[in-house]
């Protein structure tokens, strides 16, 4: 907290104007990055919990920027949302992300994240739709992640913007499941075929009774929905033998892969290793 005595004050209401000035250029540059298509995609592998094959790889965004390096999306997903560009640089994470799946094996999918504020517009449908057909990509071989941030908006909304996706084929995983304003209601609700549980119950896996619980609680509750679990954040094996004990379908994490450029690579090494 800032002392009184006008001294500090001026120092804080510079440090504010800084903040802004600093939050104004990056949104500039970031306008910048997407008119010249600069912003590029990483990918990241998500393996089968029972032989830990590859089934997809979730596209991940990323901007090489010249002066501050690599600007973490946690930082420039908000700031897209709040300046009215996350419509512009979703189109191409999907666009890009839809061409390099074309090349993977077809039984394999790709996630893209999705956030809510796009959910919100009917637009939305239509521009996926049109995506996947200049793409080529068949519409069930995408999945959109999520997350309990569309609860903010018009939930009924949401869900005829989802029935619609899901009536084209695409799947529609919950991403980040149990960080939010977590209702177990929604589950039933909502037209989900995959819940992805944070990294963070994840991460404390095998050190506490009553988290392992939550997570062995929430793998059977969408098991008996007809719903897929993907465990995010998985690090070590001791996690995963105890994901797959309690029946997770499916892993992501740094101890299968990290996010690569290159995921072409990433598949024919698994295709040697396992021919
Ligand atoms: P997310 O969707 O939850 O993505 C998973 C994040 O966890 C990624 O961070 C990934 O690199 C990281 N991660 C993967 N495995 C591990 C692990 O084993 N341990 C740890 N500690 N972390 C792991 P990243 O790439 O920095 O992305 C951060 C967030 O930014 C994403 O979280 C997502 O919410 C958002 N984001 C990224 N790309 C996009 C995009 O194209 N559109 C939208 N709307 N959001 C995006
Ligand atoms: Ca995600
Ligand atoms: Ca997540
Ligand atoms: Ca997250």
């Amino acid at each position: 907290a800032k002392a009184s005595g006008p001294g500090h004050y001026v120092q804080f209401k510079q440090e504010l104007q800084t903040a802004q000035d600093d939050r104004f250029l990056l949104q500039r540059e970031l306008e910048t990055a997407l008119e010249t298509n600069s912003l590029e995609v990483a990918f990241q592998p998500l393996v089968r919990a029972e032989d830990r094959r590859i089934i997809g790889f979730e596209a991940l965004c990323r901007w090489p920027h010249p002066r501050l390096g690599s600007v973490s999306p946690a930082e420039f997903i908000p700031l897209a949302e709040t300046s009215g560009l996350i419509g512009q640089l979703t189109e191409q994470v999907l666009t890009r992300s839809c061409q390099a799946a074309l090349h993977w094996p077809s039984e394999m999918r790709l996630a893209v994240n999705i956030s809510p504020v796009l959910l919100r517009s009917e637009d939305f449908v239509h521009d996926i739709a049109r995506i996947l057909q200049s793409t080529g990509l068949p519409a069930d071989r995408l999945e959109v992640e999520i997350t309990e941030g569309v609860f903010v908006y018009d939930t009924t909304r949401v869900v005829s913007h989802l029935d619609a996706l899901r009536a084209l084929g695409v799947r529609v995983a919950m991403d980040d499941f149990g960080t939010g304003y977590s209702s177990l209601n929604y589950l039933t609700r909502l037209p989900i075929n995959k819940l992805k549980i944070d990294k963070s119950f994840v991460a404390r896996l095998g050190e506490n009774k009553a988290n392992d619980a939550v997570v062995s609680c929430v793998v059977g509750l969408a098991k008996s929905l007809g719903i897929r679990t993907t465990a995010e954040g998985v690090e070590t094996e001791a996690q995963a033998e105890l994901l797959s004990a309690v029946g997770c379908d499916s892993f992501q994490g740094y101890l299968f892969g990290r996010p690569t450029s290159d995921p072409m690579a990433m598949i024919v090494a698994e295709c040697k290793a396992t021919p």
